[in-house]
């Protein structure tokens, strides 16, 4: 099959793999009909993310259709129609019973770490998404094997596009989780940093459940004009206005906002000296986007960090956090949780995650939509990969 794969910083290429094969009785084996570049995947095409090995598949936000079952799979059949979600849960551990699907113990490089009385970190496996997740090959390629198949695969109604639930597997179950964390509900004063697909996600549905003010951060006018018109975002161009978090401020009664977001991450823009220690490894990344998130937002308010980070930080001001009594939450995204809820919402309308989309291509050329996608080129918002 052909398969899109790793081979260190900037160098990713779409190769001859062998087909993937059933392992366990509750794979199964997926033919990939729809698949997107993540800003997930920007961190790891940049190099930025450890335990990466040279041939590994990427990918993580992908749908298709059942192509072979295991003999324990009773919840998707050969010939369904399913999306997706980027995590990998056993759906029935510690965490997956309280729907902390994004917790699972079971299914990671350290699985069952509690109940052997290990006190070593448990992230689950993730598709595509580097060993420390598991090192489970991912779903840009022509077929991939999914793992835990009576949990995770959503079939999805003929009646929607691939483009129309694609997004199901990550982008817009994790700017939901965002706003939910973040409480925004009817009334609401929203400050979303970052519009990439997260951000621009988060936008959608903050505007669905009734926020009545949005500003968006970033500075790339071609993807601000965008939120703005879509979503009727007030823009902030960080190049231009130094300090967004004092604009926002003045702009709601010199209180802040309700709640912030953070969909930006461990590598945002604005700190030289950040970027440099992070570059020699003394900073685990940029805590700009986080210093802003904590000055934007009002006092008792919430930060919700759907951004990823990694390791440690030193910049965080955890005493002004303190003296605001401030909310902190973030994490990956329990998307089993809401995959069905946003399916009901695109079905009647509320949301259309496919407007987003600026870059159709096909698997072949998944390198160049790398590139494309991660140096803003051609006003790109987002690529889907056909394979
Ligand atoms: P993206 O790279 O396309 O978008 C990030 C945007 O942030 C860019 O437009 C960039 O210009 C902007 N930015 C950089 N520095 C900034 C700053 N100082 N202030 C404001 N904006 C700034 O990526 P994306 O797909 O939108 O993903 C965003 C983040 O969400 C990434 O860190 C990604 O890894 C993460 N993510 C997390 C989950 C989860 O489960 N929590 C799921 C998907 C993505
Ligand atoms: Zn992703
Ligand atoms: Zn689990």
């Amino acid at each position: 099959m052909r398969a899109l794969t790793y081979h260190g910083a900037k160098d990713v290429r779409v190769e001859n793999m062998p087909d993937p094969v059933l392992i366990e009785d509750d794979d199964i084996i997926l033919r990939v009909t729809a698949t997107a570049i993540c800003g997930s995947d920007l961190h790891l095409f940049r190099g930025k993310m450890p335990g990466m090995e040279s041939g590994d598949i990427l990918g993580h936000e992908f749908m298709g259709i059942v192509e072979d079952t295991g003999s324990g799979v009773s919840a998707v059949k050969k010939g369904d129609r399913v999306v997706i979600p980027f995590v990998i849960a056993c759906g029935h551990c510690f965490f997956c019973e309280l729907t902390q699907f994004a917790c699972c113990e079971a299914t990671g490089p350290n699985p069952g770490a509690a109940l052997n009385r290990k006190n070593i970190s448990s992230p689950p496996a993730l598709f595509g998404y580097s060993h420390l997740y598991g090192g489970v090959p991912g779903g840009q390629a022509e077929f991939v094997r999914v793992p835990k198949a009576n949990v995770g695969p959503f079939a999805v109604p003929g009646s929607l596009s691939d483009e129309q639930v694609l997004f199901l597997s990550d982008i817009l179950p994790t700017g939901y989780q965002a706003v939910l964390n973040g409480e925004v509900k009817q009334g609401s004063t929203v400050a979303i940093f970052g519009a990439g697909p997260v951000g621009l996600m988060a936008a959608a549905c903050a505007r669905m459940l009734g926020a009545e003010k949005i500003f968006m951060i970033d500075h790339h006018p071609y993807r601000l004009e965008f939120a703005r018109t879509t979503y009727g975002v007030i823009p902030i161009n960080f190049d231009e206005i130094d300090d967004p978090a004092e604009s926002i401020v003045a702009q709601t009664a010199y209180r802040g906002v309700d709640v912030s977001i953070d969909a930006v991450g461990f590598e945002a823009k604005g700190s030289t000296t950040e970027t440099v220690l992070a570059t020699i490894k003394a900073e685990g990344g940029s805590g700009f986007v986080l210093r802003q998130c904590i000055a934007a937002t009002r006092r008792g308010g919430i930060v919700s960090v759907p951004g990823v980070y990694a390791g440690w930080l030193h910049g965080f001001l955890f005493g002004d956090a303190f003296e605001k009594g401030l909310t902190f939450r973030m994490g990956q995204t329990h998307v089993h949780r809401l995959l069905p809820e946003l399916l009901e919402h695109i079905e009647n309308g509320d949301l259309q995650p496919e407007v987003i989309i600026t870059h159709r291509m096909n698997l072949d050329d998944a390198a160049r939509g790398y590139e494309i996608f991660n140096d803003k080129e051609e006003d790109c918002r987002k690529v889907v990969l056909v394979p």
